[in-house]
């Protein structure tokens, strides 16, 4: 069969590749978007849901390196590393506690924001007509505190968000149990950011605007792409079913990015940050907000079928199997939450975040990459992120940034 020659084609289906496929068509490019399984079916399907233009700071935050060994080795254990990732960790782990000081907080706090701050709106822009528009729901991100004199905002993660125009409260007894009357009574305070959204389900978020895109003209293939080449004028890519030409290629494949690119001997610091979640189908409950739960890592938020409890963060292979004993560990952690939730239906699901050691992604072109584009690196954040990621790569891509900074974001940071 000969190839059909696409102005873009994007490999990756999830909710940035198709956000991308979205933004350029907006443009009047045609794409082609390839992914090994049906979109957005990956690491975007099982998420928490949150998009917020407050989820601005980094994980690397200044006294940060102090909380790892707690986090690692009591209680429900939200970060591990699995020993077969040692020796990627330590480099990225070096990088990542470098950026936690004050000044960095704050620098990447603004390139984040960047990403952040349009994505309900985007989010509504794409949804609109698509009969689909009820997907992304208008709520409150309550983080939950123990004990009431731990309730503060003088941290500067909080201060960062206030400086920038964020609502966020403390609230305590009542006016905590009106917000969110299934939680348990072990929690006295709450600290409730306001003007946030959730997607009631990520995957079927990704699959409608996959099908909008589809229905747009991208034309949307099944394949798993196991090679890229340039050939004089255009990349070809050598999938497992078929082979493909294209004149611009944007690598889109979050997690598995990395080794794409290595393809081409351009090496970037990304790990493979393992999440799990549980989604408890009949949970006898109602969880009205997204609802953090920092001791075990977790949000839990109502999504159609259910509650979900998302998050932990284990760093290890891409190709790893899941850790059985992470479901026991959500299932006390929605347990110590929600007292009277019912797991008698649950579903384990682990997903891979793709992150950098600076929590931005990389969105651009690569440098002696003829038309070789990147937009990936999401870490925990790519729900959000995704819409206004795809907005910045059709802006570079077309030439069309205007005043627009996005050095931020640029894979020069990692390449010497
Ligand atoms: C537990 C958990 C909770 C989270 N909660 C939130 C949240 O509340 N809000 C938020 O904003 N983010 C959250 N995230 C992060 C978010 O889910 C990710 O950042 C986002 O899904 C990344 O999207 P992506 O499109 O880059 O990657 P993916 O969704 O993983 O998509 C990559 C796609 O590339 C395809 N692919 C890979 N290699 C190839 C190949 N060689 N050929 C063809 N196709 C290929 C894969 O099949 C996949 O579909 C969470 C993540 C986890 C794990």
């Amino acid at each position: 069969m000969p190839m059909k020659t696409h102005d873009v084609t994007i490999i990756g289906g999830g909710i940035v590749g198709i956000c991308s496929a979205l933004s350029l068509q907006d443009r009047g490019i045609s794409v082609r978007l390839i992914d090994k399984d049906d979109p957005g079916q990956a690491t975007s399907y099982g998420n928490a849901g949150v998009i917020s233009p407050w989820s601005i700071i980094p994980h690397s935050t200044p006294g940060f390196w102090k909380t790892i060994p707690k986090l690692m080795l009591t209680g429900w254990r939200p970060l591990s590393v699995r020993l077969t990732s040692l020796a990627n960790m330590i480099p990225w782990g070096l990088k990542f506690l470098y950026n936690g000081t004050e000044e960095n907080t704050r620098n990447i706090a603004n390139a984040m924001s960047l990403l952040c701050s349009p994505s309900i709106e985007l989010y509504s822009k794409h949804l609109n007509g698509t009969g689909h528009e009820g997907l992304v729901k208008n709520t409150a991100y309550l983080q939950l505190v123990r004990h009431a004199k731990d309730a503060t905002l003088d941290d500067l993660k909080f201060q960062i968000r206030l400086q920038k125009g964020a609502k966020i409260e403390i609230i305590k007894g009542s006016e905590l149990r009106a917000l969110e009357p299934a939680l348990s009574s072990k929690f006295e305070a709450g600290i409730v950011t306001y003007d946030v959204a959730r997607s009631l389900s990520p995957g079927r978020l990704s699959a409608v605007l996959a099908m909008k895109a589809k229905a747009q003209g991208a034309e949307i293939i099944k394949d798993q792409i196991l090679e890229i080449h340039r050939d004089v004028e255009t990349w070809i890519l050598k999938g497992q079913i078929s082979n493909y030409k294209t004149k611009s290629l944007v690598i889109s494949s979050g997690a598995w990015s990395r080794d794409l690119l290595s393809n081409l001997d351009v090496t970037v610091p990304l790990m493979t940050e393992r999440g799990y979640h549980i989604h408890c189908s009949d949970p006898e409950i109602e969880v009205k907000n997204s609802v953090v739960f920092p001791e075990g890592g977790v949000i839990a938020s109502l999504m159609e079928g259910g509650v979900r409890v998302a998050g932990q963060a284990e760093f290890g292979p891409i190709e790893a199997p899941l850790d059985p004993k992470r479901k026991s560990i959500l299932s006390a952690i929605a347990i110590e939450m929600f007292p009277d939730i019912s797991l008698r239906k649950t579903k384990f699901w682990m997903g891979h975040r793709p992150s950098f050691p600076d929590s931005i992604p990389v969105i651009g072109s690569v440098p002696n990459q003829p038309n070789l584009f990147v937009n990936f690196g999401h870490s925990h954040h790519g729900l959000m992120m995704a819409p206004k990621s795809g907005e910045v790569l059709a802006n570079i891509l077309t030439h069309n940034l205007g005043n627009e900074d996005t050095s931020s974001v640029s894979i020069m940071r990692f390449l010497n």
